[in-house]
């Protein structure tokens, strides 16, 4: 592939809406100019609104097999608990070639909506009995080829699981898939390290400080270089909080800050229940809150205290987590709306600097999405991936819009999906809202899908 160039009346880069842009990449997918103030040449390709891609920081990708299956009320009262066990029966049974099947519907998808990254939160190693592939890195390579397949950026993030609950309880059989010591995920991160190319990063996630212990994210820290992200469940839910505090005297958030190891490779996920100064502490870390508005919505979590965390100079980005939904739009809409129904307020988001919401968190998303997968994503600036959307100015919603409007109304206007084209690593991948593999990458998730629905 050679390099490339597109001419854009209006894109997103770092200083804000620029007129009059072309950005230059070479063969191996990063940006080498951005120049301004130029005119459009014949023959060039075009776009009217571009704007950088943004990073999913956080997904399970098989569990978009699930999405929509569990909201039938169970004979007891319904919650994350209940949830979780219909989730183990799906992680129970799917096959290597049934993850990567899931996962490229799933990210063809995501970059359709304009994701151009995932971090994939990956804990599916095992086998259904509970033993390792031949190749102890077999389902994440999966995920990582359904990543290559369609395009996205990835940063692979093995999950060490070797606990059941705090105190070192040991697993419950139905975790089996999981199970992962200290030196099973050293395998694994040995294992994984050949796969790291420019559109491939790994990192780690000790899965909880329930399913782990500080000793052991201590001692697998020693061994992963110091850019690599780490990535943490914590605070999602109240009863996982008190269990915390029940076990070792400490609220999950504190117990890390304690600890001593929190700093700018973290990216803590979900946060939900943060005391004030757990939220102080957490943004002065410099470490990244994993926000999944749409999962915690669905599962009941609580709300994050954005706010608070915005005040205090905290960073986020967002994830699509269990796939109920793949907009980066509805993640970040209902991330304020959930405050405006919290707060009895408007425009949460919006700061003395940046009044317009959608903008505000739109690049707050994009700056954190970079940091937790620990790519050089997220600005349209040279040396950086050549990721950015091309939304449809044919739309009626862009119709005569000046550029500070274009986030807030693709962000609060409808559910049409503005995104056009998607370029990713100077690629396009997603081209008049299709992606490019698509009819390919659904058929084979719809043949998986009749078999593991039984039909
Ligand atoms: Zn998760």
């Amino acid at each position: 592939m050679s390099g490339g160039s597109v001419f854009a009346s209006h894109a997103y880069l770092p200083q804000g809406w620029t007129d009059q842009v072309r950005l230059h990449w070479n063969a191996h997918g990063d940006l080498t100019q951005v120049e301004t103030g130029v005119q459009p040449q014949t023959g060039e390709t075009q776009a009217v609104w571009l704007v950088p891609g943004m990073t999913n920081l956080h997904s399970h990708a098989f569990q978009r097999a699930m999405a929509g299956m569990t909201e039938i009320a169970g004979d007891r009262q319904d919650s994350f608990w209940t949830w979780r066990d219909l989730m183990y029966r799906y992680a129970l049974v799917i096959t290597p070639e049934q993850i990567q099947a899931i996962a490229a519907q799933l990210y063809s998808e995501c970059l359709r909506h304009g994701y151009t990254g995932v971090c994939e939160f990956h804990y599916l190693h095992r086998d259904p009995a509970g033993q390792f592939y031949a190749n102890p890195a077999e389902m994440a390579e999966r995920v990582i080829a359904a990543a290559r397949q369609t395009g996205i950026g990835m940063t692979m993030l093995p999950v060490l699981y070797s606990y059941a609950d705090f105190l070192e309880q040991p697993l419950r059989t139905d975790q089996r898939r999981f199970a992962t010591t200290v030196d099973d995920i050293l395998t694994l991160l040995t294992a994984l390290e050949r796969q790291r190319d420019a559109q491939t990063e790994i990192g780690l996630a000790p899965h909880s400080l329930r399913a782990t212990t500080t000793e052991q994210i201590r001692t697998v820290l020693q061994t992963l270089p110091a850019h690599r992200p780490v990535h943490i469940h914590i605070a999602e839910q109240m009863k996982e909080v008190d269990a915390c505090v029940a076990a070792t005297g400490k609220r999950p958030v504190q117990l890390l800050l304690d600890s001593g190891m929190l700093d700018q490779r973290w990216c803590l996920v979900h946060a939900t229940h943060m005391t004030p100064e757990e939220v102080r502490g957490v943004a002065s870390s410099g470490a990244v809150a994993g926000i999944c508005t749409s999962t915690e919505g669905n599962l009941g979590d609580g709300f994050f205290d954005l706010p608070g965390y915005l005040a205090a100079g905290g960073r986020f980005g967002i994830g699509s987590d269990s796939h109920v939904s793949q907009s980066p739009v509805e993640e970040l809409r209902w991330l304020e709306y959930g405050q405006r129904l919290r707060l009895q307020g408007r425009n949460i988001a919006a700061s003395t600097t940046q009044k317009h919401v959608g903008d505000s968190l739109w690049h707050a998303a994009l700056q954190g999405g970079a940091q937790a997968g620990a790519r050089r994503v997220g600005q349209l600036r040279s040396t950086y991936r050549a990721d950015f959307l091309i939304l449809d100015d044919a739309h009626p919603n862009l119709a005569g819009l000046p550029a500070q409007d274009v986030f807030n109304t693709w962000m609060f206007a409808g559910n049409d999906n503005l995104v056009r084209d998607v370029v990713v690593g100077g690629k396009t991948l997603v081209q008049q809202g299709r992606h490019i593999a698509q009819d390919e990458i659904q058929r084979a998730y719809v043949d998986c899908m009749r078999v593991l629905r039984g039909r």
